[in-house]
């Protein structure tokens, strides 16, 4: 099944359990036996509140999430069905700030990725982070001089910027220095606390980048994140809610941190004992979570998106409509931020999302 229509039917099977769920919570009975992801992953709109983040980035929701318009002057938003357009106004801002900046660096516009749920919390695919309003990807393929359908959206491959020939290794002839300029770029604005790239791609800037060099060390080295990267912003101020996370190591982080992503160590299968079954995963429920995520979750919605919506100035794209059309290819829909099945899985490492 192509995944972009397992995406809307995992969304319509979130939505069927949602309501029931809500209602439930609306009276008192809130059940704990529905993961988390199913619940946050079918409230269609966010809460009519003020915005505040609640929790972590890998571990909470938000109230009064703003919605990024689907086009601005430089940014287009893809992947329109999985809706998660949503963040912190500040999150929002920021990406316009970013939008607006690029061309300066010779980028001529984003593809915008996944930002987070109406409600934040977590998701059915994807992401391990993006909970509370405050993580945007971004593509690290530049957005075309003309407007792409809603079904481009869904279809238009990830480039990854790594060679398929070799270990860990940019791709010289997809990596150009805008790429190093536009991820520099994300990581000059104050109130973005970390960027995360591939290791390969840390690397790169490492070895090559001659700007502040100080801000280097806010670009930090993750599995996955070679045809996107992730701009994770601070908690805003005053959101008493929100958990920080603590500042990344003083230095570039061209350092013995980014030497041990190119040993075997990370990428080893786990050591299991064969006799023993490996534990399931628990799933997170709703009380995992802050606990004023099951108010954001019974709050009211606001009325639409569009009273939510932040900025623009761009005609938006015509509402996503599936298609019978040709299928797109295989990594189209290949979800943000997974690692792909051909790296082995990693062992518990210092995680930095
Ligand atoms: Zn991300």
């Amino acid at each position: 099944m192509r995944l972009r229509t397992k995406t809307r039917l995992i969304r319509l099977a979130a939505i069927a359990i949602a309501a029931p769920f809500l209602m439930l919570a609306e009276s008192g009975k809130a059940t704990e036996q529905v993961p988390a992801k199913q619940i946050f992953g079918g409230i269609e709109l966010p809460s009519r509140a003020a915005p505040a983040p609640y929790g972590f980035y890998s571990k909470g929701c938000i109230s009064g999430a703003v919605a990024l318009p689907t086009d601005g002057p430089t940014w287009q938003a893809m992947r329109l069905s999985r809706n998660r357009r949503w963040g912190h106004p500040q999150m929002i801002s920021l990406l316009e700030q970013l939008a607006h900046d690029a061309p300066k660096v010779g980028w001529p516009g984003l593809l915008v990725g996944d930002v987070s749920q109406p409600r934040g919390g977590p998701m059915m695919n994807g992401h391990a982070s993006h909970q509370i309003g405050l993580d945007a990807d971004i593509w690290l393929t530049p957005m075309p001089d003309r407007q792409l359908s809603a079904q481009e959206r869904e279809d238009l491959p990830f480039t990854s910027m790594l060679r398929k020939d070799k270990f860990l290794t940019v791709d010289a002839r997809l990596w150009t220095p805008s790429h190093a300029r536009l991820i520099m770029l994300a990581a000059s604005y104050p109130q973005v606390e970390r960027v995360f790239v591939n290791p390969a791609i840390k690397k790169k800037l490492c070895d090559t980048w001659t700007g502040d060099r100080s801000l280097l060390g806010k670009v930090r080295p993750i599995y996955g994140h070679d045809a996107h990267f992730h701009v994770r912003i601070k908690c805003p101020v005053g959101a008493g809610g929100c958990k920080s996370q603590a500042a990344p190591p003083p230095g570039d982080g061209c350092d013995k941190s980014l030497a041990w992503w190119f040993t075997a160590e990370p990428w080893a299968k786990p050591k299991t004992d064969p006799k023993k079954p490996a534990p399931k995963p628990r799933e997170i429920g709703v009380s995992d979570l802050p606990k004023s995520c099951l108010a954001v979750l019974k709050a009211p919605s606001v009325a639409s998106e569009s009273e939510v919506t932040l900025g623009g100035g761009a005609t938006p794209v015509a509402a996503y409509a599936p298609s019978t059309a040709a299928p797109p290819t295989a990594m189209a829909g290949q979800p943000i931020d997974v690692t792909p099945e051909e790296i082995p899985i990693p062992l518990p490492r210092p995680l930095d999302r």
